[in-house]
């Protein structure tokens, strides 16, 4: 047995998993939110140990505070004795551009990458920076490793990552399609190769992270081929605050017609768009589906998002050339019922039959298609914790 910790540090977050491998058993788990923000009156630090769950409110002016605090934590819990049982620590990294195409060992070069990197993800790649710095004061003896959200999608072919913009921006400035979420469609694409007893070399398949950010990705042979998000996370589908996809000239336009500055528009585009934007209500699709039947704005953003799912789905079945099943996971795809449903019964017309019964689940990994269905579908909760241990294991061989 070997505890490896994995680590995702978000910009003002920080989340982990303490997990035995290879038995992938959680030891520990837990949340610190509002790291360099003003409390709020609730508490910003969850840690569940032993089936309890311990809650705290700490004020943290930075990652290093908020490490150091839950390290501590996990001594005065009785989590570990003394930190060198930790045997290693797998980092989540938001941009690994195209210098990774795998998760690797960190050293000072790797460090010192991820950190030019934060020009593609300016909030995240300098948290996860911070993170291993951290980390590797207090427990040196680990093995570290960074896992890429983007590594998975640099098999995508140039014809699929590159914009059809001047070509020089893609040689000077690394201006083409990265993607994101490479891990969970990574972890989802190879439980769905066991539930069909095929090797994931062997297959085609579409699997579709709809969380608050939300993908799709075409997977051919074990490969990311084409996948929804782009340069940055703001590609795509409708998201809980993300517009997705837009015409580019909108943009200038908007900006005109309202005086706002480029950031603000960004802003708009990341937080004020997507589902919040069109219903004008929530950006939770809770929220959005509760009053679906008698608020014409939630109806609308939901449709619109089932929508732009399916388009992309039809997309990816012809970049595929056909389809062996496709994968529904993350918090909207692993818990909505009525929006698996709406998606399924677009596809109908392929053949596609859905069983009512088995949709209606969730937290369980399952398919929810009848067996004579021509596509088969998966709900597959995401683990992408599990998967970054798995390559830390992996590595530390
Ligand atoms: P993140 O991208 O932040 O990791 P998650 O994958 O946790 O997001 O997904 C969060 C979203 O999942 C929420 O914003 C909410 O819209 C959606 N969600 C969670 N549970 C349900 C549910 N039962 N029905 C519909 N949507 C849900």
């Amino acid at each position: 047995m070997t505890k490896i910790l994995s680590v995702n540090a978000g910009s003002s977050s920080l989340k982990f998993k303490l997990m035995d491998m290879p038995e992938e058993k959680v030891i520990a788990e837990g949340m610190i939110e509002r790291i360099g923000v003003d409390l709020s009156q609730d508490d910003n630090v969850s840690i569940k140990f032993q089936g309890e769950k311990h809650k705290s409110r700490h004020a943290f002016s930075n990652h290093e505070e908020a490490i150091n605090f839950t390290l501590a934590q996990f001594k005065d819990l009785g989590i570990v004795k003394d930190f060198d049982e930790i045997k290693g620590i797998g980092h989540r990294i938001v941009a690994g551009g195209e210098w990774f195409n795998k998760s690797v060992l960190i050293d000072d070069e790797v460090l010192k990458k991820i950190e030019r990197l934060a020009a593609y993800a300016p909030l995240h790649n300098p948290a996860n920076a911070l993170g291993i710095k951290a980390f590797s004061k207090i427990i040196p003896n680990a093995v570290e490793v960074a896992v890429f959200d983007t590594a998975f999608h640099q098999t995508m072919p140039k014809e699929n990552y590159l914009y059809a913009v001047p070509y020089e921006y893609y040689t000077k400035y690394g201006v083409r399609k990265y993607g994101a979420h490479g891990t969970s469609h990574k972890y989802v694409a190879e439980q769905a190769a066991q539930m069909l007893h095929k090797p994931l070399e062997s297959l085609k398949l579409i699997t579709m992270h709809l969380g608050a950010g939300a993908s799709v990705t075409a997977i051919k042979d074990g490969k990311s081929l084409d996948t929804s998000m782009g340069f940055s996370p703001l590609a795509g589908l409708i998201m809980a605050t993300r517009s997705g996809d837009v015409d580019v000239s909108l943009v200038n336009y908007v900006k005109g017609k309202e005086g706002l500055s480029d950031q603000q528009m960004l802003d708009i585009l990341n937080h004020k768009s997507g589902l919040l934007g069109i219903s004008t209500l929530s950006s939770d699709m809770r929220d959005l589906l509760d009053v679906y039947d008698t608020n014409e704005h939630a109806r609308l953003a939901v449709n619109m998002f089932v929508n732009r799912v399916v388009n992309y789905i039809a997309q990816y079945y012809f970049e595929l050339q056909g389809v062996d099943a496709l994968v529904f996971t993350a918090g909207i795809g692993e818990n909505s019922v009525p929006i698996r449903k709406m998606i399924l019964e677009k596809l109908a017309f392929l053949g596609v039959k859905l069983d009512e019964k088995a949709n209606d689940q969730h937290g369980v990994q399952t398919a929810i298609t009848q067996p004579d269905s021509s596509i088969t579908a998966f709900l597959i909760p995401t683990n992408e914790e599990l998967e970054i241990a798995r390559d830390v294991q992996n590595l530390m061989k």
